[in-house]
């Protein structure tokens, strides 16, 4: 596999995509195994050639190989996606179809593997609340599950397996064709029983012989505490149910938190302003503050001034992944009456009782002014 395959096609790595065609099919022809019966090697050369043609003729995989230097692995050497993972197979569906007016099909070889489950996606809506202390939740999904029925068989209750008649339990089919070169003889997965050798006598009617159906289901799912807006929630193995015995694929629940009318959330902190009358903040006193913990009373301390930040300690928000919590932090915003007519007086009062030697932060403010 590690091999270049530019090398193996005898072409530059910038060779357009006429010339590694070109190249190609001179080589296939060269080594084709029905024309080189006498040498042994023609057949693995041919293979190389193949391989080699096979990502650098397909514009994403060569993209993909120049990148990283290998094809997508998935959809290349026969791994992942069950159909279509022929590997090496002998495809002349695409090069000699122009030459020789179709060549038949696509030859497949190798036992269909296990192939994994697809993942499925599904959004929740949270409360604040909910996502700052985590939920457990019922997700409604359609998902394909084992057929009940059948239990992923694909076999009618009570029926049998038998040989598969087309391959005689192979799982393999040999086809010929006459071509140019003479009468070439390649093998590739059975289809009627899609490479495994055995059928199903009768089919399961509940799934049509699938062993899988889509269902819509609901599974219970705990969110974690902590998960933000627009953050995902992966449940391995809640997917849809893999095939020929592989995994099931996983379930990603793209998360939506609801905006809270009071709190903001930053990072792990839960963030709160709370307006205050100015003659509290002034005599010290109690306000009502929302919470993750329901409603509390804070203590707002003698003479506290605008803009002042309460801490909290362990109020906000669990880390995802850790026993540790965030704070609450809640500034004090100092509120100043509205004025009517009448009251001027008592303003006027205030000014004489608190002359403006009480004021420091705003003496020190009128010196740097005056030294700038
Ligand atoms: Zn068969
Ligand atoms: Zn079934």
């Amino acid at each position: 596999m590690a091999q270049n395959y530019y090398d193996v096609l005898g072409v530059d790595k910038n060779a357009s995509a006429d010339e590694i065609k070109s190249a190609y099919r001179k080589l296939a022809k060269k080594y084709h195994p029905d024309l080189n019966k006498d040498n042994p090697e023609a057949a693995t050369k041919f293979k190389e050639i193949n391989e080699a043609y096979e990502v650098l003729g397909d514009a994403s995989k060569k993209a993909n190989y120049d990148q990283f230097g290998s094809a997508n692995p998935n959809d290349f050497f026969g791994g992942g996606n069950g159909g279509n993972a022929g590997g090496f197979g002998f495809d002349f569906g695409d090069i000699f179809g122009n030459i020789f007016g179709g060549f038949g099909g696509r030859a497949q070889q190798g036992a269909p593997t296990a192939t994994k489950g697809r993942d499925i996606t599904c959004r929740i809506n949270l409360s604040f609340e909910e996502a700052a202390k985590g939920v457990k939740r019922d997700i409604s999904i359609v998902r394909t599950e084992d057929c009940a029925d059948c239990h992923g068989t694909g076999a009618k209750n009570g029926t049998e397996y038998s040989t598969c008649p087309d391959c005689n339990g192979s799982g393999q089919v040999r086809f010929s064709q006459d071509t140019i070169f003479g009468r070439i003889v390649n093998s590739g997965i059975c289809k009627n029983c899609n490479g495994t050798g055995k059928v199903v006598r009768e089919k399961c009617t509940t799934c049509g012989g699938k062993g899988v159906k889509r269902n819509q289901t609901t599974v219970s799912i705990n969110i974690p505490a902590g998960v933000d807006d627009g953050q995902i929630v992966t449940v391995r193995g809640y997917g849809d149910a893999g095939l020929r015995g592989g995994p099931s694929g996983d379930l990603h629940i793209s998360v939506n938190v609801a905006k809270h009318p009071l709190l903001r959330r930053d990072g792990f902190d839960v963030l709160l302003d709370v307006p205050v009358p100015f003659t509290l903040a002034m005599t010290g006193g109690k306000v009502i503050i929302p919470s993750l913990d329901g409603k509390l009373e804070l203590d707002i301390p003698e003479n506290t001034q605008s803009g002042t930040i309460l801490k909290l300690r362990g109020k906000g928000i669990k880390h995802l992944d850790r026993n540790v919590y965030g704070d609450m932090l809640i500034t004090v915003k100092v509120e100043l009456p509205k004025l009517g007519k009448n009251k001027k007086e008592i303003a006027k009062m205030l000014d004489e009782q608190f002359p403006l030697d009480k004021f420091d932060k705003f003496n020190d403010y009128n010196k740097s002014v005056k030294n700038l």
